[in-house]
Parts: structure tokens; C-alpha cells; sequence
């Protein structure tokens, strides 16, 4: 028997990098999986693949009915699906401003909004958000993404105080640079990216990229009955970066 034995969990994003790793590792203790994400075509066994956009309220809607109906309810909510930008307050517009808060932020509130009535229900009710160091850190050339995890941040916060008389947790993660996909594409768009590796790893006083699992796992012992006492916290995965 593990922990999470008999507990249901539903992973926004989940079909790479981080959200993969934390849908595998709840899988591995015992949950059953859906992994809400655009294509989640790729998702292995057992892991249940459900195609949803976190930025359409009724994809969103669908995916969670779906999840909680084929499992018979939902303990666990990760909110991982998240997209970047790049640049200062000059360099990004309007739309994108809207859409990279659209994703990060919004797609938060639609699915933890679609899934309370599941979580209000459950003895084991958990939501863990994907963060970033970026939301306290005061990263160069990330306005719009360190003001959308600046928003994750407070959102964990009222969320955790919101809901925990209702006996619903809410935390969140803070990693550091991650080796998934979304940075091996950065890395791929550099003009060296050896040299952009290296810069990447010598940020993080451990001299080396966060990998997705150790974010998983961070995650899976938030979500876990292991942290009942824990809420309105974030916990950092990001090799000595930020110094909280
Ligand atoms: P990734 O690009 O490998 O995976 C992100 C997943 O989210 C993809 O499968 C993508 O299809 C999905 N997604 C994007 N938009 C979506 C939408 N509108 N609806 C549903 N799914 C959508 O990225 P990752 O590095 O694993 O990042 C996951 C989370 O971790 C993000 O919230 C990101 O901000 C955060 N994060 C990443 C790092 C890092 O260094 N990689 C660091 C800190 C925080």
C-alpha cells in the first residue's frame, strides 16, 4: 500500500516536463491520473489523457466532469500549465500580456473553480500550483512572466485561506531553471546553447539545473496526506537560487 492509495488526481499540463513527471509520480503512489493538457495524445499508461485549453472555461469544464466521473471524484489538483515571454515592460504588448496571464493565472481559476465541487467533498482535498522562483526572485528580461507567478503566488495564498475550513490545502512549488522541454526549446533558440546551458546552470548555487522530478516530488509530498498541516506555503526547488 502507498500513500496515495485510493486518491484521485487531475494534472493540468501534464503531458510534459513537469506536469509528466508529477503525473507519473502520483500514479506511482497509488492515484489514479488524468492529465488535462492541449495534446495529451503522447500520456502513457495509465495515466488517463484528457484534451483540454486551461484557457476555455468550457474545454475546462468538460475535462474535469470527464475525470471525476470515470474516477468517482477528485482529491488532488495540480494547476502546472503555464507558458513563457521573454523581455521588459517595453518589449511585450497588450495581447500578450493577456495571454500569458490568460494561461498562468486565469487557467488557475477556471480549473480550480470547476474542480471545488469535488475537492469540497474529498477527506483528502489538495491543490498544488506551479509557481516560479520568478514570482519573488526580480528576474531581468521576465515583466510579464514574473507578474503572472507573482499572481500564482498571492492566488495560493487567499486560495489556502479561502478554502481550509472546508478542508481544502492549497500550496505551491517555486522551481528554479528546470530541464524539460520549455528550456531545452529556450536553449535551442540560442545563439550558443552550450554557452546559454552554462549560464543557465551557474545561476543555481548547486551548479546545475533542477530536474522535473525533483519538482515532482515536491509536489507529490504537498498533494501528499504526509503535509495535512501544510497550507498557503511555497516550497522552493530551485538549487539555492532564490535564498528563502
Ligand atoms: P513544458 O512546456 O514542458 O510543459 C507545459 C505543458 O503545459 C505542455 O504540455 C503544454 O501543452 C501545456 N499547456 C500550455 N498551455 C496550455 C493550455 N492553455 N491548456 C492546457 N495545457 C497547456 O513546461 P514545463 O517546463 O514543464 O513547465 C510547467 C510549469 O512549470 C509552468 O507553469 C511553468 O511556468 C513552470 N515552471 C517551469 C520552470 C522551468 O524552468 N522549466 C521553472 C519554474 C516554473
Amino acid at each position: 500500500k502507498t500513500d496515495l492509495d485510493g486518491l484521485t488526481a487531475l494534472v493540468t499540463g501534464g503531458a510534459s516536463g513537469i506536469g509528466l513527471a508529477t503525473a507519473r509520480l502520483l500514479s506511482t503512489r497509488g492515484a489514479r491520473v488524468a492529465v488535462l493538457d492541449l495534446d495529451p495524445g503522447a500520456v502513457p499508461a495509465p495515466l488517463l489523457g484528457l484534451t483540454a485549453d486551461v484557457t476555455d472555461d468550457h474545454s475546462v469544464r468538460s475535462a474535469v466532469e470527464r475525470a471525476a466521473g470515470e474516477f468517482g471524484g477528485i482529491d488532488i489538483l495540480v494547476n502546472n500549465a503555464g507558458i513563457g515571454a521573454a523581455g521588459t515592460v517595453a518589449d511585450n504588448p497588450d495581447e500578450q500580456w493577456h495571454r500569458v496571464l490568460d494561461v498562468n493565472v486565469l487557467g488557475i481559476v477556471r480549473t480550480t473553480r470547476a474542480a471545488l465541487p469535488h475537492l469540497r467533498v474529498s477527506d483528502r482535498a489538495s491543490v498544488v500550483n506551479t509557481c516560479s522562483i520568478a514570482a519573488t526572485a526580480g528576474l531581468p528580461q521576465r515583466a510579464l512572466y514574473s507578474a503572472s507567478k507573482g499572481a500564482v503566488l498571492s492566488l495560493t495564498l487567499a486560495m489556502a485561506a479561502d478554502h481550509v475550513r472546508e478542508g481544502i490545502r492549497v500550496n505551491c512549488v517555486n522551481p528554479g531553471t528546470v530541464d524539460t522541454p520549455w528550456v531545452g526549446r529556450l536553449l535551442d533558440a540560442a545563439d550558443d546553447p552550450a554557452a546559454e546551458r552554462a549560464a543557465l546552470c551557474g545561476r543555481q548555487p548547486t551548479g546545475r539545473l533542477v530536474t522535473a522530478e525533483e519538482v515532482a516530488e515536491a509536489i507529490g509530498y504537498l498533494a501528499s496526506p504526509a503535509a495535512d498541516s501544510t497550507t498557503g506555503t511555497a516550497l522552493a526547488v530551485d538549487g539555492g537560487m532564490a535564498g528563502l
